[in-house]
C-alpha cells in the first residue's frame, strides 16, 4: 500500500509511515473506488425487450401469413418499446418489417388495378 501523505510505497499492515511518520488508515484511498453492489445493476433484459421481440414477430407474421394487420401491430408494439427505453435493434426491425409488409401488398394491389385498367383499356 501507499502512504496518504508522501505517497511512498509502505508495508502492509503498519500503523505508522516509514517515511514521513504519518498514521496511516487502514482504509486504502489510493485504491480504486469500492464497487458501488446495487446502482449499476445491470438488468437481464433491456426494458421493452418482450415488445420488441413481439414487435418483431408480428411483422414477420405480416410478411408471411396476414398482411398489413400484424404489421400495424408490430409498428406499434416496436414504438412502445422504443418508448420504454428499448435500445437494441429488434424494435426497429420489427417496425421497419411491419412498414415493408404494409406497402408490399399496397404496391401489389396498385400493380394489379393499373394492369386490370390497360387490360380493360387494350379491350
Ligand atoms: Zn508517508
Amino acid at each position: 500500500m501507499f502512504c496518504t501523505k508522501c505517497g511512498k510505497e509502505i508495508t502492509d499492515g503498519v500503523k505508522f509511515c516509514s517515511h514521513c511518520g504519518a498514521e496511516v488508515n487502514s482504509a486504502k484511498p489510493a485504491a480504486a473506488p469500492a464497487p458501488k453492489p446495487a446502482a449499476p445493476a445491470v438488468p437481464a433484459q433491456m426494458p421493452g425487450h418482450d415488445l420488441a421481440v413481439a414487435s418483431l414477430c408480428c411483422s414477420i407474421g405480416s410478411l408471411t401469413v396476414f398482411p398489413i394487420v400484424l404489421g400495424i401491430v408490430g409498428i406499434i408494439l416496436g414504438c412502445v418499446a422504443k418508448s420504454q427505453g428499448y435500445k437494441g435493434s429488434l424494435a426497429t426491425a420489427g417496425i421497419i418489417c411491419g412498414i415493408i409488409s404494409i406497402i408490399l401488398p399496397i404496391i401489389g394491389i396498385i400493380c394489379y388495378l393499373l394492369f386490370m385498367f390497360f387490360l380493360a383499356s387494350a379491350l
